[in-house]
């Protein structure tokens, strides 16, 4: 059983907005991107990893592979628009032995060993596991689309919050079902790769995660990372 990373880290980080590409954003003297990398490289199950890094930081990147000494990284792959599209291209890169491919956010350091093991085996026995945790907020929906936002919304309705998960990464799918999941894609957006072996009719596992494995999106969330990592709440 050949088990493949691949690690997305090439987005242009809009939400991000600060002169540093998010991956090189330091998180207490080390760059962002090398926290996962370090946990997913040290990983037993892990024979390799495909880094999707955006063109303008792949130098850096190779130069911060190479300081840190990150083992495994079989390919530096250029990503695309959307995360999908560098998603796909490194689905397109696998080496031709992998049996299965573990994808994970470049932007989620605090990935932790035990959670990897356990989507890896879950998604062995099912064939396709993500990771993910219980919501702790009220989720309401609301009329009219997010962008469109002036002021305030209308609530539709209020969810029922026992059966509400947020989805993280890592997401480990048998490389045949997400390479025809996302062969099948056509043009529409989507913000994970489960969405689209859901839209096959596959039967996707959920795997109870951290609440640590925060995802960097915005400035502040890089105090919080500060603030957990300092806690010593994340196992590395
Ligand atoms: O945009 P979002 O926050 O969902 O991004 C999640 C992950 O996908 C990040 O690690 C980001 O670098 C990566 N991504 C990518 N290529 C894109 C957009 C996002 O690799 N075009």
């Amino acid at each position: 059983m050949t088990v493949s990373a691949i690690v997305v880290a090439a987005g242009r980080g809009e939400r991000f907005s600060s002169q540093t590409p998010k991956p090189l954003a330091r998180i207490d003297d080390h760059p962002l991107i090398f926290y996962c990398l370090r946990t997913i490289s040290r990983h037993p199950l892990i024979d390799d990893i495909v880094l999707v890094v955006n063109a303008k930081i792949k130098d850096r990147v190779a130069a911060i592979i190479k300081q840190y000494r990150i083992r495994k990284i079989s390919h530096l792959v250029i990503g695309g628009r959307r995360r999908q599209d560098s998603v796909y291209k490194g689905l397109k890169a696998l080496n031709k032995d992998t049996d299965l491919a573990l994808i994970h956010d470049g932007a989620r350091p605090f990935i932790d060993k035990e959670t990897i093991t356990a989507a890896v085996k879950e998604a062995v026995a099912s064939g396709a596991a993500i990771v993910g945790v219980p919501v702790k907020a009220t989720i309401k929906q609301v009329i009219g689309h997010r962008s469109q936002v002036i002021g305030s919304v209308i609530v539709k309705n209020t969810l029922d919050r026992d059966n509400l998960w947020e989805v993280q990464t890592p997401q480990v799918f048998q490389r045949d079902l997400i390479m025809q999941a996302y062969r099948k894609s056509g043009k529409r957006e989507v913000t994970d790769d489960a969405a689209l072996v859901e839209r096959l009719g596959a039967k996707v596992r959920m795997v109870k995660g951290s609440y640590s494995n925060i995802k960097i999106t915005t400035p502040e969330d890089l105090v919080l990372a500060q603030a957990i990592l300092r806690a010593n709440s994340v196992k590395l």
